[in-house]
């Protein structure tokens, strides 16, 4: 096992197991954020070492029980809280963020909040991994995935600054070991690395290390990240909103993105958001944010809000507000803390959706007579930029292309409710993707979806009846590369859930 030198010295000398009579479980069982999946595993293991990581899943796999791994909790479907499950491995106590001299790169320890990692990075050295708008989130379960958010389209997504990966690996018998990975040409482990650029998180092992530099040749170790962040807010009332002023309002923001989203354009310094509640949950919103040193960014932020303005036939006020880096990146999720039910599809747009896509979304969600809830909402993300000037092969992450992500999420409480809030946002993504057979097929026209926001739906053959293989929409062309990868590292499929790459064959 490789060796690791921490900072600190371990909490506590052995692993903490914890069963279900003790008084710690219920504060470690309930850390995953959906209510619609409770947790039951009969241990929960908690480490603070990748000693201690490789014993527990050593132990478990000889005792014939079956793992998941939790970092942040964030996950949106029962990857980690599922029924099957024996033993859950915590690691929200190895949470180190700090300088890796042997590997000369940042060290970020996977129960790390995404916001710990934005805090100590800009504190001491004024650099960033960009990575997800909710502060929050796990390192552990988020970096695998891809990870972006509101730098993205400057500067990339949190793999394409990853260097390598520490990780524990179980191979066929069972037996636990630590290994390091790099992208290091040379490095006879580079595979695992790739794997972890997009391959999905709980799929290969677990990770107990991240190591974070830019690429070599763009003379830094990370991205500096901006002194303060301007954010630009403009809302639409419904009132003021017929079908064909929504239309063109959501084709005008879609449409920008197709024309300002090549890597290296200036639109891409602009990350943007229009989010598109149910009438009667709030009011159609753009937010763009961009460097508030950058008066250029400034310009372009105001030529999209009179754009959009133009198209929805109104100009309501706008409200701007500057925030110093961290005041921006650590502002909480609305969500935060708040445990209810909640079900979110997504898809990878790579051109703006046609009008009458757009008309079937307006209708979904000013229907009151079929559907109640004001929790309920669409949102279309920015993406492109830096993102799209990576190989669709050259991280696991294949999703090069796009120029928008759409999310739709749900929210409720009750548990008798499941099937309408289910039933709801189904039904409206398979309408909006009903050229395509209800999911957002790579092969007609559409970019796949986003294995960060876990959707079990397209693996259920019951609700994906497309035709498109749930991995070929997660993965695109590079799934028979990670297939060769699990065959590798987790031949027996030790680290397993609904969206996890499966062996050759399998
Ligand atoms: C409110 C909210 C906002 C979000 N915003 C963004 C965003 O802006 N950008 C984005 O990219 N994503 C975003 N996400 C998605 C998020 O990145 C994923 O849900 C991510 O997997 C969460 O990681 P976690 O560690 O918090 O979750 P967990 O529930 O702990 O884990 C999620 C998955 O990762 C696995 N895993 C966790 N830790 C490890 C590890 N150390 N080694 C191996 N596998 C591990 C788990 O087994 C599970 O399969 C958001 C999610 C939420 C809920």
């Amino acid at each position: 096992m490789d060796d690791i030198t921490r900072t600190a010295p371990a909490p506590w000398p052995e692993p903490v197991t914890i069963d279900k009579a003790d008084p710690r479980y219920p504060d470690l069982a309930g850390r995953g954020i959906n209510a619609r999946f409770p947790a039951a595993p009969a241990a929960i293991g908690l480490p603070a070492t990748p000693r201690h990581v490789a014993e527990l899943v050593a132990d478990a796999v000889s005792a014939g029980r079956r793992l998941a791994v939790r970092s942040g909790g964030h996950c949106f479907e029962s990857l980690v809280d599922h029924p099957e499950l024996d033993v859950v491995i915590d690691l929200s106590e190895m949470k180190a963020v700090g300088w890796d001299p042997e590997h000369r790169a940042f060290a970020v320890e996977p129960g790390a909040s995404l916001g710990a990692m934005y805090r100590t990075l800009f504190l001491g050295w004024g650099v960033a991994v960009p990575a997800g708008r909710c502060p929050e989130i796990g390192v552990g379960g988020h970096v695998p995935g891809g990870g972006g958010g509101a730098l993205s389209r400057r500067y990339g997504l949190s793999v394409d600054h990853l260097y390598g990966v520490q990780v524990v690996v179980a191979d066929g018998s069972g037996r636990a070991r630590l290994v390091t990975a790099t992208r290091e040409p040379g490095d006879p482990n580079r595979d695992l690395w790739w794997a972890h650029t997009g391959g999905g998180a709980g799929a290969f092992g677990v990770v107990t290390r991240y190591l974070f530099r830019s690429p070599d040749g763009d003379g830094r170790l990370l991205p500096p990240a901006p002194a303060a962040v301007t954010k630009k807010t403009v809302r639409w009332s419904w009132d003021d909103l017929d079908e064909a002023r929504f239309v063109a309002l959501v084709r005008a923001f879609g449409l920008w993105h197709e024309r300002n989203s090549a890597p290296g354009d200036p639109g891409a310094q602009l990350d943007n958001s229009l989010t598109l509640p149910r009438a009667g949950g709030g009011e159609v919103t753009l937010e763009t944010a961009f460097d508030a040193g950058r008066p250029d960014a400034a310009e372009l932020a105001d030529a999209l809000i009179a754009d959009l303005g133009r198209a929805a036939g109104s100009s309501p006020e706008v409200a701007a507000e500057t925030r110093s880096f961290l005041a921006a990146v650590l502002v909480p999720d609305e969500f935060a803390g708040v445990k209810g039910r909640f079900k979110s599809k997504a898809a990878f747009l790579r051109s703006c959706w046609e009008e009458d896509v757009v008309a079937r979304l307006y209708r979904r969600l000013t229907d009151q007579a079929g559907y109640q809830n004001p929790a309920a909402a669409f949102y279309l993300l920015s993406h492109g930029g830096a993102i799209n000037a990576v190989g669709q092969e050259e991280t696991a992450m294949a999703h090069r292309d796009a120029v928008l992500k759409a999310y739709g999420s749900v929210f409720w409480w009750d548990p008798r409710e499941d099937e309408t809030h289910l039933g709801w946002i189904r039904d409206t993504y398979r309408e909006l993707f009903a050229d395509a057979g209800g999911v957002p097929d790579p092969d007609r026209g559409y970019g796949g979806a986003f294995v960060n926001y876990a959707d079990a739906d397209f693996a259920d053959p019951e609700l994906n009846r497309s035709g498109v293989p749930w991995h070929r929409l997660y993965f695109r062309g590079n799934y028979a590369r990670l297939q060769e990868v699990k065959g590798r590292w987790d031949p027996g499929e030790v680290f397993r859930h609904a969206l996890s790459v499966r062996p050759p064959g399998a």
